[in-house]
């Protein structure tokens, strides 16, 4: 069963539909993240209404699905290589970060499904290049640590074209078709 998503806007608490960038009922633009509008499902057994963050129905115990796993296969490589423990600082900000800003919105989530699809023929390349760890101190450098100050900073979209430019540099690298 899919769930529906919608965007609540905090003026008037009315339910907007997720690709909404206005308020239906208020008028008031509807693109921040907390500062607008809150992420809410509806529940497709009983129809209630739970806030972004929750998993499962306040109402009926319905769960919904996490999308495509709660981790990203490629920072979790490379943390683990770089013998980063799962509940790093690292790994936890990329994991929130994909909770509210991907996993709530239909772009994000076309977004992961593809990186998921990516990240399982890149992620088998790292792992058994000879040059693993000075790839993985690479990348975090160059590429982890930066998104992690944008997401700091809220600049969302910067993460996510951060994101993409490191996809794009180990695609290259290992010579996949690019998406
Ligand atoms: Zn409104
Ligand atoms: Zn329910």
């Amino acid at each position: 069963m899919a769930t529906k998503w919608m965007k609540t806007c905090n003026s008037c608490r009315f339910d907007n539909p997720e690709d909404s960038s206005k308020c239906n009922k208020c008028g008031v633009k509807i693109d921040k993240m907390d500062r607008d509008f809150v992420w809410r499902w509806f529940c497709p057994q009983c129809s209630g209404k739970n806030m972004g963050g929750n998993y499962t129905c306040f109402n009926c115990g319905f769960k919904r699905q996490k999308e495509s796993g709660s981790n990203c296969f490629l920072t979790t490589t490379v943390c683990d290589i770089l013998g980063k423990d799962d509940n790093c600082l690292t790994l936890s900000k990329m994991r929130a970060f994909r909770q509210n800003n991907l996993e709530t919105n239909t772009d994000g989530r076309l977004l992961l499904k593809e990186y998921k699809e990516i990240s399982s023929h890149i992620v088998p390349k790292i792992l058994e290049d000879m040059n693993k760890v000075n790839l993985c101190r690479f990348l975090e450098q160059n590429y982890i640590n930066p998104i992690i100050e944008l997401i700091d900073s809220n600049q969302t979209e910067s993460a996510i074209s951060g994101y993409k430019c490191m996809v794009e540099f180990l695609l290259h690298k290992y010579k996949q078709p690019s998406p």
